[in-house]
């Protein structure tokens, strides 16, 4: 078997990825996953996530502009956007410009672990703060989803399994 490329664990340390690789060739990782999330969760559908996101965000975002949409959406692309996207849009209600923001998730999501969709929901509502992959960024994440870095590189893991 040659090396997999690995395309959802770009950045991460090259050892890191020898251990990914030899999981990977003992046809070991699906267990990996499968022993450590054997949780899934009920949001089925646009409706449920919209409440499981704002119920999130009144507990750790209170302050932050109101929730205008929250959808899982089949149509983005998990190998470039494996993480959600996060879109600011302006409306002009009688001159007065109100920005509100809208959610997208993969819906990739929808059967993932529970823990995974935590993860990604705070991401996307931490974007609601911070623009960029920043320090801060990354600090309001763990705020949120206390494991969120250990759960991105394991969210990770998950696309590549899911990618055979
Ligand atoms: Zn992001």
């Amino acid at each position: 078997m040659s090396a997999p490329a690995l395309k959802y664990l770009n950045g991460y340390p090259p050892h890191v990825l020898a251990q990914v690789r030899a999981l990977i060739e003992a046809d070991r990782l699906g267990e990996y996953l499968g022993n450590k999330y054997a949780q899934g969760h009920a949001v089925r559908n646009d409706s449920q996530l919209y409440d499981y996101v704002q119920e999130m965000k009144n507990r750790y975002l209170r302050s932050a502009p109101p929730l205008a949409k929250v959808v899982y959406d089949s149509k983005l692309q998990v190998v470039k956007q494996a993480l959600g996207t996060h879109t600011t849009i302006s409306r002009n209600h009688g001159g007065k410009l109100k920005a509100s923001r809208e959610i997208r998730i993969a819906s990739v999501f929808r059967d993932a672990p529970a823990p995974f969709l935590e993860m990604i929901a705070a991401h996307e509502l931490a974007h609601m703060r911070e623009a960029d992959h920043n320090k801060a960024f990354y600090a309001l994440c763990r705020h949120i989803s206390s494991d969120y870095h250990q759960l991105e590189f394991d969210l990770r893991l998950y696309l590549t399994h899911l990618q055979g």
